[in-house]
């Protein structure tokens, strides 16, 4: 092999990689990076920020150091970078020492382009010592966000990387994270000595995902009709509230013939290892987690998240829905919610023993939570600006691909308060709807319930509409959940004021299953569209790469990703030649596995 450090970045790109062309930031941070410059990176995932580093490591003379807080993430990426041919090894407590101490020696030896290490690790003293012995490339610090307070994963160990800067001035050092706020990006600056011209930031869209939330009736089924819909054959991640829920979920959709694993922190750790795993290393898995699972999940092909339950707030969401299409390709952030799940989430808040000041800051965040759930107007605009990013209307949205319907509710919500209103603020959301629609039952005649001047004020309209209603006013601040009363309903002051003032409201429409778009319709990518004989070129490649990775025990995706199968499909190369062209195939990956694959391309002709 020549020596790499002759090599130009698009030669590098093109050669290893076997790919055309850089994407958005990357060819300016390579550049700055490899003229010796310090960067601080902010990119959504899947935007391609390894190679922000990676690729400058092989073009500098001397070895990249990685950064990085999961073992697991570490192996993933050394696992990838080995079957480009590029010389990447972890160092990390999960070995022997044995293994340890040969690795440090090779490190010291130069046989390396790439060394991950843990923030432990790299500050131990003997470690910085054998590096002021070595050449070093660069040092670039993953999850960079780890770093600051102020960050969403404090950790301790990762604030005393500042010793960098003054340890190895000259050597660029690089922080890179996807989620971060001007207040961390700050703090990540001030440690790292970084200078504001070094800045890289992206947005923070990721528009291959699709965004959908719609009201929960029956979560389960309308989760059936989802993944029957559009990902009979993908992995997903399906999130729960609680373990019990998890359970339930996986067996259910096990039931129904689906591969679907429980994880959650109730499980032991072996059987969550094991579950993790599978995901990880199968085709067609579907977890069925709480949000226990997902930190350090870089698998790039997970095709749809799925939310059961509404989650704690934006951030939450953003990053949860975030492990979907990693890998650029179409992806669907899909979640159902319920009024419960939003009791739910303020009772977790109130019966926590934070203070009071921290408690009204985490209402404020679910409430922007359900501002975006019940927005009529584009997802991705909202939670965009959120981050105080901005985009046009997406039309990748389930209300941009079908702007939902408006109405003059004015007397709806009238009607709505005075039932609460009439049965004294002591009924849950079910009670008063029975009431409104004029239904009697032994509740309702206990307490005469069925003798209000509200009983069927509100027959016009089905009880699932309703519920959408109460929803609406709720996260409107009209009403009030109270978690800690069963869940009884009472009016706000906001919502004696719209009575008393006489406001006017509008809502949106309730809307059936039938009504809400599933799935990206417009820019559909040709494989969505692929003949069934491509289809079934796509599944024999597929299982050639299962046996491949199977044999290596790793991931299939590192030995290709599914846009490389799908470029396969599409350009059906007969040769090793044509198939280099094939983006996301380089030199080693194609004499190592090119002729398997060819074979299956010939043998369905
Ligand atoms: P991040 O770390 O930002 O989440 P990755 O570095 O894992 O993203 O990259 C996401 C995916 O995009 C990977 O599969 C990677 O191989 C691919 N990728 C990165 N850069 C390019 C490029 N220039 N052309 C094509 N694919 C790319
Ligand atoms: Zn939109």
């Amino acid at each position: 092999m020549p020596d790499l450090h002759q090599l130009s970045p698009q030669t590098v790109l093109s050669k290893y990689y076997g790919y055309e062309q850089f994407r958005g930031k990357q060819q300016d941070i390579i550049d700055h990076v490899i003229a010796g410059k310090h960067a601080l990176i902010v990119m959504p995932t899947g935007a391609g920020k390894s190679l922000c580093y990676q690729i400058p490591s092989l073009c500098r003379e001397g070895v990249g150091i990685i950064i990085s807080p999961l073992i697991a993430l570490m192996q993933n990426q050394v696992d990838a970078l080995q079957q480009l041919g590029i010389k990447a090894i972890a160092i990390n407590s999960h070995q022997t020492m044995e293994q340890q101490q040969s690795a440090q020696c090779r490190l010291e030896a130069g046989e390396f382009d790439l060394v991950y290490v843990s923030p432990e690790r790299l500050l131990m003293d003997d470690f910085l010592e054998r590096l002021d012995r070595v050449s070093i490339a660069l040092f670039a610090i993953d999850e960079a966000h780890c770093m600051s307070q102020w960050g969403h994963d404090f950790r301790p160990d990762y604030a005393r990387l500042s010793i960098l800067a003054k340890r190895f001035p000259s050597i660029p050092r690089l922080a890179l994270t996807a989620t971060a706020d001007a207040l961390t990006r700050q703090d990540i600056q001030n440690q790292l000595g970084l200078h504001a011209d070094s800045q890289f930031i992206a947005g923070f869209d990721r528009p291959n995902i699709h965004y959908s939330i719609t009201q929960g009736e029956n979560p389960k089924q309308q989760l059936l009709h989802f993944i029957k819909k559009n990902h009979q054959q993908d992995c997903g991640i399906v999130y729960c509230l609680s373990r019990k829920n998890v359970e339930e979920t996986a067996d259910w959709l096990t039931d129904q013939g689906f591969v679907a694993l429980p994880y959650h922190a109730g499980l032991s750790a072996a059987i969550r290892q094991k579950h993790q795993q599978r995901f990880l290393k199968e085709d067609n898995v579907m977890i069925v987690a709480t949000i226990a699972f997902g930190m350090g999940i870089d698998k790039p092909n997970v095709r749809f998240v799925a939310h059961l339950n509404i989650p704690k707030n934006i951030e939450a969401y953003y990053q949860e829905t975030g492990r979907a299409g990693r890998d650029g390709q179409t992806a669907q952030a899909w979640m159902v919610y319920r009024l419960a799940d939003v009791a739910r989430q303020r009772d977790f808040i109130e019966s926590s023993t934070a203070p009071e000041q921290q408690k009204r800051i985490w209402h404020q965040k679910l409430n922007a939570l359900l501002g975006l759930a019940e927005a009529p107007s584009c997802r991705r605009q909202i939670l965009l600006r959120y981050f105080g990013d901005n985009c046009r209307p997406c039309g990748n949205c389930d209300n941009c691909l079908s702007p939902p319907k408006k109405f003059d509710a004015t007397i709806d919500v009238q009607k709505a308060l005075s039932c609460i209103y009439r049965t004294k603020q002591f009924f849950g959301v079910a009670h008063i709807i029975t009431v409104l629609c004029g239904k009697s039952n032994a509740k309702v005649r206990e307490h005469g319930h069925d003798k209000l001047s509200t009983f069927g004020i509100g027959e016009h309209i089905s009880q699932k509409a309703w519920r959408v209603i109460f929803r609406q006013i709720a996260a409107l601040g009209l009403i009030h959940v109270d978690v800690q009363h069963y869940n009884r309903l009472r009016i706000t002051d906001k919502g004696f004021e719209f009575l008393r003032q006489k406001q006017t409201i509008e809502l949106t429409e309730y809307r059936t299953l039938k009504d809400t778009p599933d799935r990206k319709k417009p820019k559909q990518q040709a494989h969505e569209a692929a003949s069934e004989s491509d289809q079934t070129l796509f599944e024999a490649l597929r299982a050639k790469r299962l046996e491949i990775a199977q044999a290596q025990e790793v991931p299939p995706y590192i030995i290709f990703h599914d846009s490389v199968l799908w470029g396969l499909v599409r350009e059906k190369p007969t040769s090793l030649k044509a198939m280099r062209h094939v983006s996301g195939i380089g030199d080693v990956k194609l004499k190592r596995y090119g002729l398997p694959f060819l074979e299956v391309i010939e043998s369905a002709d």
